[in-house]
């Protein structure tokens, strides 16, 4: 299956693939109006707005460094898990999404390894029934978002960051696939580049997740991006990575539509190939 993702509500009514995705939410802390019918994106923790207004908000290292846009390795500013207002409006942002449909959850978990030793997370971990600090983060992105599924009517897609290897995503955002597995219907893996000049780390990594992932009843989405990339490259990386995909997704825009519309259909004629390992 192959289709789109994109913020322009133009392009996402028309039937450009077999799915569509929505940005509804931005990380910079924008908000659209979600659109009926189609997957709409929130973004879950990552709003620099937010952050910008009240810098005691960000997540935060022992150290004190905060997840904020200015700091080396932060592309935007990340809310602490465990502010319980933010997580009260954010429950209440995914309810009314999941209302008219689909909701696909972006910047789940924790900004880092090292985040967060606020002090209320440190307050919850040290009165948590937790003696491991990694098993008490894991534990709050769970019940997070099993709460989350509960308000969505449509499937419940998490967005996951691109490491495969075991244990790697526990540790960095305290989202483990296998204990959120219950709560979702698919995960949406972005492997993006500008022009895909090389390819072998999209095969290896989306084979990665399709082996992390293969014993479950859950969906595997890889998003591709396209702005400077060719069709011919764009289908030949979809030809590689199909076989473990359950959808490939584009990044498209009013640039890009074109050849996103010519890979697809080149896609969808293709004869199908067989997985590498
Ligand atoms: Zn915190």
């Amino acid at each position: 299956m192959y289709g789109v993702l994109t913020s322009n509500s133009t392009l996402v009514r028309e039937d450009i693939g077999s799915v569509a995705y929505y940005i509804a939410d931005e990380v910079s802390g924008r908000r659209r109006a979600p659109i009926e019918g189609i997957i709409n994106s929130v973004a879950c923790w990552g709003d620099t707005k937010a952050v910008r207004d009240d810098p005691s908000r960000a997540a935060r290292t022992e150290g004190g460094t905060r997840a904020l846009p200015t700091v080396d390795g932060h592309h935007w500013g990340t809310v602490c898990p465990t502010d319980p207002d933010y997580r009260m409006e954010l429950l209440d942002r995914i309810e009314a999404v999941g209302n008219i449909g689909a909701v696909r959850l972006t910047t789940p978990g924790f900004p880092g390894s090292e985040f967060c030793r606020c002090d209320r997370c440190e307050r919850q971990f040290a009165t948590s029934a937790f003696d491991d600090w990694q098993a008490w983060r894991t534990e709050t992105i769970t019940q997070f978002v099993r709460e989350a599924s509960t308000r969505v009517d449509g499937d419940l897609i998490v967005t996951l960051y691109p490491d495969p290897y075991p244990g790697n995503l526990r540790e960095r955002t305290g989202l483990n696939p296998q204990r959120l597995v219950p709560h979702v219907d698919g995960f949406l893996v972005p492997l993006c580049s500008i022009s895909y000049e090389t390819t072998y780390w999209v095969e290896s990594l989306a084979g990665g997740f399709a082996r992390e992932l293969g014993d479950f009843d859950v969906s595997l989405m890889i998003q591709l991006s396209a702005s400077e990339a060719t069709i011919e490259r764009l289908v030949d990386i979809t030809r590689q990575i199909d076989p473990y995909a359950d959808a490939v997704v584009y990044g498209t825009d009013e640039d890009s539509v074109d050849t996103i519309r010519e890979v697809i259909h080149r896609c969808r004629t293709a004869e199908p190939l067989s997985p590498i390992v």
